[in-house]
């Protein structure tokens, strides 16, 4: 797709996100100002980002190291970076200090490699860690029945901060379907936010994506990731 078309796309569809959220947010008692929109950028030329982030993007998501790594220097300083891929342990090194938060935290490995590079280089990173809601083989993830554990342990590796959760619930044929994995999310959410657990501030719960997060919001999500209803459909995943 050329960036005409791309950036052509982007304000088809930006305002009617927006509204999208904005009547979520109503809908659930919230403001707009307490929601993110973040805009998930995977194979989005960076021209086409920056265009979007001039718009009023405040955050961006990418999945890909590398492909972060070739953008990040033509990148608007304006908008927060998030990543939201996959993310090797080897990989790391390559992303901490340069992204504002690592959402996809999926192994207690991975958050201690974090940890640790992080330390080292005398910066705390902020982390969700990915749940694996609907106890997916093909996702990653923490099983709720993992998570308290996990979360004690994380609170205590120097050099990370918890953040919050995150989820890629499955793709369900029914709304009903969605709703039930996203309001497992929310309470898993409420429960760990109320334990108050030093240095574990549960301030994002982070789910909903083109398809679904109006429904994701509703449940309570505070951070949504939309890519193709902004910018089109992609090449890959
Ligand atoms: C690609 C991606 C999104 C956005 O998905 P869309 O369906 O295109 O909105 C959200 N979260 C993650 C982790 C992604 O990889």
């Amino acid at each position: 797709m050329t960036e005409k078309s791309y950036i052509d796309i982007f304000e088809e569809n930006y305002e009617q996100i927006e509204e999208g959220i904005f009547r979520a947010a109503q809908a659930s008692g919230r403001s707009r100002e307490d929601l993110i929109l973040l805009a998930a950028t995977k194979t989005v030329p960076v021209e086409v980002i920056n265009h979007a982030i001039s718009r009023g993007i405040t955050h961006i998501g990418e999945n890909r190291v590398q492909e972060f790594l070739s953008k990040e220097e033509k990148l608007l300083t304006d908008a927060k970076r998030h990543f939201i891929g996959h993310l090797q342990t080897n990989k790391v090194k390559d992303i901490v200090g340069r992204v504002e938060m690592i959402e996809s935290v999926h192994s207690m490995k991975l958050a201690s490699v974090i940890g640790r590079i992080s330390a080292e280089r005398g910066i705390t990173t902020d982390i969700l860690l990915e749940v694996n809601i609907g106890r997916e083989e093909s996702k990653s993830g923490f099983v709720t029945e993992e998570l308290d554990e996990a979360i004690e342990k994380i609170a205590k590796i120097e050099g990370i901060r918890l953040k919050g959760l995150m989820a890629i619930p499955p793709i369900c044929e029914k709304e009903e379907e969605n709703t039930r994995y996203f309001e497992e999310m929310y309470k898993l959410f409420i429960d760990n936010r109320g334990k108050k657990i030093d240095n574990v501030s549960m301030e994002y719960l982070s789910m909903g994506m083109s398809s679904d997060y109006a429904e994701a919001i509703k449940c309570g999500s505070n951070l949504v990731r939309v890519g193709t209803s902004l910018f089109g459909k992609r090449n890959y995943k």
